[in-house]
């Protein structure tokens, strides 16, 4: 059974500089690095290593990392044939980090923004045994909406984490399956405060109520609450030591797709994905953090 995860592929520069430049200055950066990432990479990448046969959709640019991301996908073992080149650059993140930890960000979304609608139909027709369809909101609104419409015409589960946070416009909860915010994204989709864990579950009630069947929200070290047409329930999170928190919600994400896939229930699917959720934030980097399976059973236990 396959995952199919439908998002964005980025490079990310990394700038090491000692300050931030004044507007029109210049200053010499010291470092300059470069991985890969992009929410829905880093969330086929972490269903893969988490055990899963997982096709992605998406689009490189006709350019060196467009190239150098479509290796890295098939060095994954992710079947990559749903990945379209299109004129133009690959989805690059500019990071610029100062001395003192302080980053700055430019996001160019590139060939992320030329996913639509019609790609996705068509890359989803020709995959077989689709169990779970999984997007973010790093392609445009339309690709989002096409990948839960037609994943649930397939009978696949389907997954929307809502991130980054934006206006979910004319999708149609009845097709998303489960819905996964974050607390900040789940407050700002709910229009409510989740500061505790009783805000959080009016969070969830409130997203229910505007049609979302099961809605599942992740809270960092305070772990998970979910909603859903069997009830209610919350997890606390594994105890680590946190290193980088960087795309704990896309191991999480990509865990518990895989999860899903394998066809357990939710309770044990998502105690699987928080333990990956909890070991990407035990390690840095975001694909470097992602984990196996292996480190998955043994911190389940
Ligand atoms: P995001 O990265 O999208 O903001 P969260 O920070 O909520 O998402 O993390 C997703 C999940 O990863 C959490 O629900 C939790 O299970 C796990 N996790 C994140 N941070 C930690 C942490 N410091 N300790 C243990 N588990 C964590």
């Amino acid at each position: 059974m396959t995952v199919v995860v439908v998002g964005s592929l980025n490079q990310d520069l990394v700038v090491g500089l000692q300050r931030m430049p004044d507007p029109g200055e210049t200053v010499f950066g010291d470092r300059l690095e470069r991985f890969a990432g992009g929410k829905g990479l880093n969330q086929a990448v972490a269903a893969a290593r988490a055990g899963a046969r997982v096709a992605m959709i998406g689009a490189v640019g006709s350019d060196d990392a467009g190239s150098w991301l479509r290796e890295l996908v098939v060095g994954e073992g992710i079947d990559g044939s749903g990945v379209r080149s299109v004129a133009g650059p690959t989805g690059t993140a500019i990071i610029e980090v100062d001395h003192s930890g302080m980053n700055r960000i430019v996001v160019v979304a590139g060939a992320n923004a030329e996913v639509d609608a019609d790609h996705v139909q068509q890359a989803l027709a020709r995959l077989d045994e689709v169990a779970v369809v999984l997007v973010q909101h790093e392609v445009p609104g339309d690709a989002v909406r096409a990948a839960m419409r037609f994943g649930r015409a397939r009978g696949a589960i389907t997954i929307l984490n809502p991130a980054p946070a934006r206006d979910i416009g004319d999708l149609d909860p009845a097709d998303v399956d489960l819905l996964v915010p974050n607390e900040h994204e789940a407050a700002d989709l709910a229009g409510l405060p989740t500061q505790d864990l009783q805000q959080a579950q009016g969070a969830a009630e409130r997203l229910r109520g505007a049609g979302f069947r099961t809605v599942v929200i992740t809270r960092g070290a305070s772990g998970v609450i979910w909603s859903g047409p069997e009830g209610t329930g919350s997890m606390p999170a594994f105890e680590v030591t946190a290193v980088d928190t960087v795309a704990a919600g896309d191991a999480f994400c990509g865990g518990l797709a895989t999860s899903l896939a394998a066809g357990l229930p939710l309770p044990d699917a998502l105690r699987r994905a928080s333990a990956g959720g909890a070991l990407a934030a035990s390690a840095s980097g975001a694909v470097p953090s992602l984990p196996d399976r292996a480190a998955i059973d043994s911190l389940v236990g």
